[in-house]
């Protein structure tokens, strides 16, 4: 028999999930944000029930070639831009829409001589820190732009540091609205968290991401107040039951000692397959549909948790890591990270098993 750690990827959750963002931003397009191959997901896999996206978001642009050869043909817009002048005839001939978010890219642009001119996504920063041309600037690069015959089409955008804070908006908002003043040019803001403040935050392009793969962007709402569905499910089975004495120790280090007799599950998941090695004990595991707690450290191949509330588990037990039943965001915050950093880890030796796209569940 295989090794039984399996990622079981619910496609229905995803299109129920879609549609949740795009009825949260009536009327905009949505570009689902699919880096990261897909937050783990894999993005082969996905896209048949990502078929009601308006287009992708991605930043690499091998991806976005691929999804050309699988012939998709909505809009593919490449959230980093590009790195090399080299790579502009590709981004052109595969009709990609590209960020332009430096005064190095946007020379590049205007220095190329493209089979085609591009639609460019001017990025704007608005306290973010990272990407963007100050505001002060935005006016300047898009008159250029507009001249340039690189450049089919303009939008502005820009990234928000804090659309998950209540009071992370405005300020960057007043940012992005005086440096576009007077552009006549369709707009797009809204990551996941601006997708549910989109009343707010308005723009004809939304990019939702983390929020299509069922976890939340946000501290305190969790996916389920937010209406969204898990699609990923990591599961696996006890391999190895042991029956501790009081004061023995488990796994390396004994970072955990028995306080008291009890059996502990041995489950075949461990940070090679992406759990994150820093959870420490008290993690939430599910073995048969209840909610055990880790004992000991994670190791390369292995977890191990405390079975005392779970008489009947058997080697052979389900065991869900996260996903249906336990949310990925409860997992992380016990290891002190976020929902997003432990989908996109999931590492390739994990078997992937997708389920149908079934009939569209659009009760929201
Ligand atoms: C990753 C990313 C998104 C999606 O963010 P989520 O928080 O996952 O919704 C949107 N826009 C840009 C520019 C990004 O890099």
């Amino acid at each position: 028999m295989a090794r039984p750690l399996h990622a079981q990827i619910n496609l229905s959750a995803l299109c129920a999930n879609l549609a949740r963002a795009r009825a949260a931003a009536p009327g905009a397009k949505v570009l689902a944000v699919v880096k990261a191959n897909a937050y783990g997901h894999g993005l082969a896999r996905v896209l048949p029930a990502l078929a009601d996206a308006d287009g992708l978001a991605l930043v690499e642009l091998d991806a976005a070639c691929l999804l050309r050869e699988q012939l998709y043909t909505r809009r593919i817009l490449l959230i980093e831009g590009y790195f090399e002048e080299r790579e502009l005839p590709e981004i052109s001939q595969r009709r990609l829409a590209t960020v332009v978010h430096s005064e190095d890219q946007a020379a590049m642009l205007e220095r190329a001589t493209l089979p085609r001119p591009l639609e460019v996504f001017v990025k704007v920063n608005t306290g973010m820190n990272r990407l963007g041309f100050s505001p002060s600037a935005v006016a300047g690069v898009c008159e250029r732009l507009g001249r340039s015959p690189s450049v089919a089409a303009i939008r502005l955008m820009t990234h928000l540091a804090r659309a998950d804070e209540d009071d992370g908006i405005a300020e960057p908002l007043a940012v992005f609205e005086s440096a576009c003043r007077g552009l006549p040019y369709p707009r797009s803001i809204a990551n996941s968290a601006g997708v549910f403040r989109y009343a707010e935050i308005g723009g004809e392009f939304v990019r939702p991401g983390i929020m299509l793969w069922g976890a939340t962007p946000f501290p305190y709402d969790t996916a389920e107040m937010l209406g969204l569905r898990p699609v990923m499910t990591l599961r696996s089975e006890i391999i190895a039951i042991q029956t501790l004495r009081a004061n023995d120790g488990v796994g390396y280090g004994a970072s955990y000692t028995a306080s008291q007799p009890h059996r502990l599950g041995v489950v075949a998941c461990g940070y090679a397959d992406g759990y994150p090695r820093h959870a420490p004990n008290g993690t939430p595991v599910l073995v048969c549909g209840r909610k055990v707690r880790m004992a000991g450290r994670v190791s390369m191949d292995l977890i191990t948790v405390d079975l005392t509330d779970v008489p009947e588990a058997r080697v052979g037990s389900p065991v869900v890591l996260w996903g249906e039943g336990l949310p990925v965001d409860d997992v992380a915050a016990a290891a002190s990270t976020v929902g997003y950093e432990l989908l996109c880890a999931l590492a390739p030796r994990v078997r992937v098993v997708a389920t149908d796209v079934g009939p569209i569940d659009l009760e929201l």
